[in-house]
């Protein structure tokens, strides 16, 4: 290892590619490494909004409460993969402890509001850096609820958002439907946020960051990590099938998969595959153009440059499973239960594991007891959102920064 070796970027999703700008743009030479081609995993099929206002952890009271129900319902919005189960428990353990614990939410809370001033910042500046201003579209966002409880139990996150001074109009049904024609006369409430963002084309995104990343002078290499050299606390090297890759620093961003890689290194990332689907329709009579979630059933209706995109939904599962395609079935009922004019031919339908770490954190920084050694994995939900913003973080740290406190609570050290 030399300080002439490049920065290897493990994985090549949303996040590894927007980290690899941002190295490249802080001066170093990177290389991107993926056993695939760029954004083919998660990163190709999420529901594309930049989710700029989730500001409250998924490991909270609220959530373990509603989990029995969730759980013996096999079409709501959160089930297991049962023969998984034996797999998930230790996982589930850690995030019960997580959810029960005051200071483990509240600083979720603290990283995520940080996180997410970080990420607009970050994607306004690499939607300008990397000319991906075409594939992304500001029409606002709208949030709908089928029953008033449903709508005063988003209480608290309209008052962190408030706080962060978020722009948002809470509307009555027939605002929401003038929003969103064909919305179900059911639906009695909605929240606004004219601001929201989303991209048309998630994987357009990351072959156009990885297209700019060459152009500048980056390496994209085709190859399975399977080990690392190391010199003391140093990683010297990248072990692929066929040869060494030297490195003068590393970044693990390889989505579900960084556990096995942080394991070959000496430490822990729990992850579990939070498995999710979607389905793309060529729709009838589609007359809506922002983003549409019923935040109750976990999915959104985005159009797209393809189509209209339903995703969502969790699937809690081990690594490696065969897909649960039922999962998918029902995206298309919640269509007809909330759209319930507009029709339209399935064109395509897609599983995607979500990276989930039980504390719903990311993890994001330099790794325990290893001196160049860097992890941005963890993103759950939200790895299209913070991914220009984790890439910024990992780049600030490598060039010698301590991050503001609000950050401790993505530390990636901190499951040992
Ligand atoms: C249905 C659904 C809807 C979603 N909607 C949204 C949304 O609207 N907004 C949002 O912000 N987020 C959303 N998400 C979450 C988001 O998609 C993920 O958090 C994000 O894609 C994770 O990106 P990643 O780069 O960490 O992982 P991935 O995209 O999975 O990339 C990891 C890469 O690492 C590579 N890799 C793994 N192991 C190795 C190895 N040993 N050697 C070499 N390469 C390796 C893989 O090949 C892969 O390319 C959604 C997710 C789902 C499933």
């Amino acid at each position: 290892m030399s300080d002439q070796d490049p920065v290897i970027v493990v994985g090549a999703g949303i996040v590894g590619t927007a980290t690899a700008r941002a190295l490249q743009r802080a001066g170093h030479s990177v290389t991107l490494l993926d056993s695939a081609e760029p954004g083919r995993a998660t990163s190709f099929g999420n529901a594309g909004f930049l989710s700029l206002d989730s500001l409250i952890p998924l490991a909270r009271p609220s959530t373990l409460k509603s989990l029995p129900k969730m759980l013996t319902d096999r079409t709501g919005p959160l089930t297991l993969h049962t023969p998984s189960l034996p797999w998930l428990l230790p996982w589930m353990a850690r995030f019960a402890l997580a959810a029960l614990s005051p200071a483990e939410v509240q600083k979720g809370k603290d990283s995520l509001k940080a996180l997410m001033i970080e990420a607009d910042i970050a994607w306004k500046a690499e939607i300008q850096a990397s000319g991906l201003g075409e594939l992304f579209q500001t029409k606002g966002a709208l949030y709908v609820y089928e029953s008033e409880a449903a709508f005063l139990a988003t209480d608290e996150m309209r008052g962190l958002q408030a706080g962060k001074g978020t722009d948002f109009e809470i509307v009555d049904g027939n605002r929401a439907r003038e929003l969103a024609p064909g919305l179900s006369p059911h639906i009695v409430r909605g929240i606004h946020y004219p601001n929201g963002t989303h991209t048309i084309n998630p994987f357009r995104v990351v072959e156009t960051l990885a297209e700019r990343f060459t152009v500048d002078g980056g390496t994209i290499l085709r190859g399975r990590v399977r080990g690392f050299g190391r010199d003391g606390n140093r990683v010297t090297s990248v072990q692929i099938t066929d040869r060494s890759l030297p490195a003068k620093a590393v970044v693990i961003a390889a989505g579900r998969a960084s556990g096995e890689l942080t394991r070959l290194l000496g430490f822990n990332a729990p992850l579990v595959a939070e498995r999710g689907y979607h389905v793309m329709v060529a729709p009838d009579n589609l007359r809506f153009d922002l983003p549409v979630s019923p935040p109750e059933r976990g999915l959104f209706f985005t159009p797209m440059q393809e189509g209209l995109r339903i995703a969502g939904t969790v699937e809690l599962a081990a690594p490696h499973q065969p897909p649960s395609w039922q999962r998918a079935d029902l995206l298309i009922k919640h269509l007809k239960d909330i759209f319930p004019g507009v029709g339209g031919a399935e064109q395509s339908r897609w599983i995607g594991e979500r990276p989930t770490l039980p504390d719903y954190r990311p993890a994001i920084g330099r790794a325990p007891r290893l001196a160049n050694v860097y992890c941005s994995y963890g993103h759950q939900h939200l790895g299209l959102t913070l991914a220009t913003a984790s890439g910024r973080l990992i780049a600030r740290q490598m060039e010698g920064e301590t991050l503001p406190e609000a950050f401790v609570g993505v530390d990636p050290g901190r499951f040992g």
